[in-house]
């Protein structure tokens, strides 16, 4: 059997193993055997970590300019694409996601942390009119300080990124902490910081197989700031931790995006956008476009090319060039996908197309599926699978359509389909989600902002906003005439 891959944290500057010495293993999902060895940190790791972010904000990292982090940034970017391949095949070998897609993803990496590095040199105060003409008054925007990131097993590198680096455009320092299913591409990463020219303790990176340990890192005193993307359910948890602290948070969510279709789409085009939002990816993005709410007039048009397509899906090695869908990312996954479709059945909706594991490939296999006949009450059309897993239901009129599309309690994402050009826009302006995209899916970018509604979550990542989260406004008041006061008056 080959050798296990060794993985270190970084904090302080330094590649370190957990202090107890433990570690645990991550398992590749298209083989199902472990193939690396992270350190297993506890919370003493933890608290060194925040120390090291602490300290780094009172040392060298706090002084520079808003030029010299930009400078940094768009260093860190550019290894970002030196290592793109290495570090893509981490990830696949971490999640089981496509290559061809991770390195897609980490090849655009680097626009990141250049937009942001544009970001940070336009950070500005504002001077404002004083009502006595006695003051100058004008204000600082500063790091809010130590920012704690949460990051789930699903592009591990793309979701950690929109946290970092409109964090260090605003000057904060950094404790990353990656999902214990996919923790080695965060850790590789890691390295390139330092190469990048970042001072030591700006960016730490721990790994932990231990949710309490994260926990302490959400919850933690000394952190200012907990950025998070995953489950709804650990989004809450995170916000009640970080309002015992009075913290700062925001949340990327889950979601079940709706795409709605109607009767004078292109329909081979809603069909190819309906595979790229629900199979691409195995399914496993926040902004799988899970509910398919279609015109009852071109339902089975609709269904019938979607599960044509769906029979095609080359699934199999992640790695190799012509795979479009990898397995399921690991095993509790891969369960709660399988046992979706036995609800499914038991609920008496119809399969069209899939509703099984795929058996015979290695790995966590689940066909791509389609479920037809499903209704408002169905599990599948309310609850998250993060999987290949469609569910349909028809409309027959516009506002039907819309109120179907708000029907559930999150808001990340969804797409209409229409050739009507006022329909399109008057929908899409009525569908409530962080991100709409019209005729199209799935497209995200560095100075888009992307975030959720309702249950999908708070705040906004990515665009010229997303760095205020990480910023604090300061007003600054000065006396000019240098003469005093009567001290028992206000102003
Ligand atoms: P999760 O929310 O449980 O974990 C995400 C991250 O939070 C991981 O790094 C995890 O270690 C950490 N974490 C867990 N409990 C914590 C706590 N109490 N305090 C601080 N950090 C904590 O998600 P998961 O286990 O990776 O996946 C579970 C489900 O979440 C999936 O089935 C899927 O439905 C959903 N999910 C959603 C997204 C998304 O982008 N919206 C991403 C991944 C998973």
């Amino acid at each position: 059997m080959a050798e296990l891959e060794t993985f270190r944290m970084l904090i302080a500057g330094e590649q370190v193993d957990a202090a107890s010495g433990a570690t645990f293993e991550t398992q590749n999902p298209y083989t199902g055997r472990p193939w690396a060895t992270v350190p297993d940190c506890g919370p003493a790791d933890v608290d060194a970590a925040v120390g090291a972010a602490r300290a780094a904000l009172d040392g060298e990292w706090g002084s520079m300019t808003a030029f010299a982090r930009a400078a940094c940034l768009r260093r860190l970017g550019d290894l970002v694409a030196e290592n793109a391949e290495a570090l893509a095949r981490t990830e696949v070998n971490d999640s089981g996601k496509l290559y061809r897609e991770m390195i897609g993803q980490l090849n655009a990496l680097g626009g990141w942390y250049s937009y942001f590095a544009g970001v940070a040199t336009t950070i500005e105060g504002r001077q404002i009119p004083s009502p006595n003409p006695n003051y100058l008054v004008y204000t600082r925007r500063e790091p809010v300080g130590v920012v704690a990131a949460i990051t789930p097993w699903n592009s591990p590198l793309l979701l950690m990124t929109w946290k970092l680096a409109p964090a260090l455009a605003a000057g904060c320092t950094v404790v990353i902490k990656p999902s214990e299913h996919s923790p080695a591409s965060t850790l590789r990463f890691a390295e390139l910081a330092e190469k990048a020219g970042i001072p030591a303790g700006v960016v730490n990176v721990v790994s932990t197989n231990d949710r309490d340990t994260a926990a302490h890192l959400a919850g933690h005193p000394g952190v200012d700031k907990v950025a998070f993307t995953g489950s709804t359910a650990t989004g809450r948890a995170i916000a009640k931790a970080a309002a015992e602290n009075l913290n700062k948070v925001t949340l990327e969510l889950g979601g079940k995006s709706p795409q709605v279709v109607f009767d004078d789409a292109d329909l081979e085009a809603a069909a190819n956008g309906i595979i790229a939002g629900v199979f691409a990816a195995t399914g496993q993005t926040c902004m799988a476009g899970s509910r398919l709410i279609v015109h009852a007039d071109v339902h089975d048009e609709l269904v019938r090319l979607v599960a044509e397509r769906a029979a095609k899906i080359r699934l199999g090695d992640p790695n190799a060039e012509d795979t479009e869908m990898g397995p399921v990312a690991n095993g509790p996954q891969y369960e709660k996908v399988l046992g979706f479709l036995d609800t499914a059945r038991a609920e008496g909706n119809t399969i069209a197309y899939g509703g099984a594991a795929e058996d015979g490939l290695g790995g966590y296999f689940v066909q791509p599926t389609v479920i037809t006949g499903v209704t408002r009450e169905s599990t599948v059309y309310r609850e998250e699978v993060f999987g290949p897993v469609l569910a349909a239901l028809t409309f027959t009129d516009e506002d039907e359509a819309v109120k179907l599309a708000n029907d559930t309690p999150y808001g990340l994402a969804g797409a209409v389909w229409t050739k009507d050009v006022h329909r399109a826009h008057r929908v899409a302006g009525r569908i409530r989600a962080g991100s709409v995209w019209i005729n199209a899916y799935r497209v995200v970018a560095p100075n888009v902002p992307f975030g959720g509604f309702g249950h999908s979550g708070l705040g906004r990542e990515n665009g010229l906003h997303a760095v205020d989260d990480y910023l604090e406004e300061k007003a600054i008041w000065v006396e000019l005439s240098g003469g005093t006061r009567d001290p028992f008056t206000l102003g």
